[in-house]
């Protein structure tokens, strides 16, 4: 089957959907490659190399044209506009987003989006969630650091001792557990918070405190436990109780890292103006929930903002600002994916009744098999 790379259309978007490594392989299981010309440049992956791997170099119009069409992004109108009809397309297609879903299914494409696969073992190394949401914890504590106008760990020298920076993370998934470990490392003192009881364990394992908000009723305690691993929306007297805790522990602290998220709602308000504004002077905020409305209201979607003395980082995409290792590990779980809907002579053999491939079909003979 021939496969098409072509170079990512969105703004800001730097990373590619495969790079010369998964490229071998899938000239190896006897497929075709077709990228479109300086589609890995902004993540340094040359068209040479792309070369060596087996590819051949072509248009944007050359690798949307191939039957199965490997993204990062939804397409846009104008991309959707070069694909033929029963096109295979993977990619992060935003499961929630109805209104793209619809256009991909009116192009007439047969859609996997990466990000609906289940949270079970056997997918974990097609996670895409995972593998980027992991790199955005790191390069949010790095940005913290960069931003900040004091040193992470504590240092003793000649000319008197430096604290240790006091980072606190709301949100200890994928992203919050890496950004509590990367702040660690350089020597930060980290507090997290989370509503699954499971991450509490987890938190302790990195090292650092957790801020433990008690539930005061078994209904509480029963909607924290969350569903797939995913949370749920809190009920209010649970949210305001983490509210004054929280507040409490980001007047103390230097770094807040925000990663709070609940699938297909928006970001939860973790950290109000009120919070901000009781802040030290020359804290950061790093809110990496600001695609879905931020942790916290001030923050200003892919702006760097300072109010009330804080800096609020509100970069909307972290995975792309790490986009050579970003693309690297998004190219490999594309590539485990794909061993679900193609066989063994580099043909399409879409496995429906696999659970993975079940909850990644988005669309298929015109229509969205998926509801918001
Ligand atoms: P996410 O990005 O959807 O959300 C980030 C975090 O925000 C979550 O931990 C969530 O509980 C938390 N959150 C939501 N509301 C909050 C609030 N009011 N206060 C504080 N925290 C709040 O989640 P994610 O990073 O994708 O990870 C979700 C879970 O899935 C984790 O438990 C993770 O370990 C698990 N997981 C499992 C697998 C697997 O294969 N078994 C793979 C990846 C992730």
């Amino acid at each position: 089957m021939l496969i098409g790379i072509p170079r990512e259309s969105a703004a800001g978007e730097t990373r590619v959907a495969a790079t010369p490594e998964t490229i071998k392989k899938y000239v190896a299981a006897k497929h075709s490659v077709v990228v479109e010309t300086g589609a890995g440049a902004a993540a340094s992956y040359t068209d040479e190399a792309y070369q060596a791997a087996g590819a051949t170099l072509g248009s944007n119009q050359d690798a949307l044209g191939a039957s199965l069409v490997l993204k990062v992004r939804s397409p846009s109108a104008a991309e959707l506009g070069h694909m033929q009809p029963n096109t295979v397309l993977v990619g992060m297609l935003d499961p929630f987003n109805q209104e793209g879903l619809q256009a991909i299914a009116q192009a007439g494409l047969t859609s996997f989006a990466l990000e609906a696969a289940p949270r079970i073992t056997r997918a974990q190394s097609l996670d895409v969630l995972s593998s980027q949401a992991n790199l955005a914890g790191y390069k949010a504590v790095m940005l913290a650091a960069n931003q900040y106008g004091r040193i992470f760990p504590m240092m003793m020298t000649a000319a008197g001792t430096l604290k240790a920076a006091r980072v606190v993370v709301l949100g200890a998934g994928v992203a919050g557990l890496q950004a509590i470990a990367t702040a660690k490392r350089l020597g930060a003192v980290v507090e997290a918070s989370d509503v699954r009881p499971a991450a509490q364990e987890q938190v302790a394992s990195l090292g650092a405190k957790f801020i433990e908000v008690p539930f005061e009723t078994d209904e509480e305690r029963e909607i924290a436990q969350g569903v797939g691993g995913y949370a749920r929306p809190m009920p209010a007297a649970w949210m305001a109780r983490q509210a004054a805790l929280v507040s409490e522990r980001c007047k103390q602290a230097d770094i807040v890292i925000t990663t709070a998220l609940i699938p297909g709602r928006p970001a939860p308000t973790l950290v109000s103006e009120e919070t901000v504004q009781a802040m030290k002077p020359g804290s950061v905020i790093v809110d990496l929930a600001v695609e879905r409305g931020g942790n916290c209201p001030l923050s200003e979607k892919d702006q760097v903002v300072v109010k009330h003395g804080v800096a609020l980082i509100g970069y909307s995409n972290l995975p792309a600002l790490v986009a050579t290792d970003a693309s690297a590990l998004y190219a490999r779980n594309v590539l485990d994916f794909l061993k679900l809907i193609t066989d063994a002579e580099g043909g399409l053999a879409i496995q429906r009744e696999d659970e993975i491939v079940a909850a990644c079909l988005m669309t298929l003979d015109g229509n969205v098999l998926r509801s918001a």
